[in-house]
């Protein structure tokens, strides 16, 4: 049976929502989508790029996996859902932002540090050895972190990687070059909904106003 809350949220949005975005969706169908830009985020239930961008239909193309991880660029024949998503954006779509956003309590990154073999499971485990390393790149910034600032450092410093990986994708190695495209990072504190965005130059976090 299909869950009555998703069948009541669904009515609300078809009654409520839908008769303001009925012109835009059409047109979206019509001449298809062009998206502002591609944001790389988690899974995380708490975390919807939508809600916090204020953003309707049409407008952000939202990749969505444990951790917000960018594997790097691996032409292996095997299956790779995220770089399929990354090249259909960049080359398909030819967005001109790309935008890898972590957030605070991030349940794949905390696994990863705690090496929590109960979540390990079949897939995560193998999934979040993709950031091997950015606990060693938080303490080489900071030697005394630990707890919970270590775990946001830890948040930052995958955010990084990721970043690292999406140039080894030549096409978009090659974009940024040209100048057609841009790569940004930012971490949103979930329990009192601040932004932070990565400066390109320093590699800290900081508001946006201040990057
Ligand atoms: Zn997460």
């Amino acid at each position: 049976m299909f869950p009555k809350n998703l069948a009541d949220g669904y009515r609300l949005w078809r009654d409520e929502k839908l008769p303001q975005e009925k012109g835009r969706l059409a047109q979206l169908a019509a001449l298809g989508q062009a998206p502002q830009a591609l944001i790389i985020g988690c899974c995380d239930s708490r975390v919807s790029p939508e809600t916090i961008f204020s953003s309707g239909p049409g407008e952000l193309f939202v990749l969505r996996n444990v951790a917000n991880v960018v594997p790097p660029f691996r032409p292996d024949g095997k299956h790779h859902g995220t770089s399929a998503a990354i090249e259909f954006a960049v080359a398909g779509l030819a967005v001109p932002h790309i935008v890898v956003m972590g957030h605070s309590q991030c349940g794949g990154i905390r696994a990863h540090l705690n090496a929590n073999t109960d979540t390990a499971g079949d897939f995560i485990g193998p999934w979040m050895s993709l950031i091997s390393g950015a606990k060693e790149d938080a303490l080489a910034r900071n030697p005394n972190l630990k707890g919970k600032a270590l775990e946001t450092a830890v948040e930052e410093a995958a955010i990084r990687l990721s970043i690292k990986n999406l140039r080894t994708f030549p096409e978009i190695e090659s974009r940024e070059k040209d100048g057609i495209l841009t790569i940004s990072g930012a971490h949103l504190n979930i329990s009192n909904g601040d932004l932070r965005v990565l400066d390109d130059a320093t590699g800290e976090f900081v508001s946006p106003a201040a990057a």
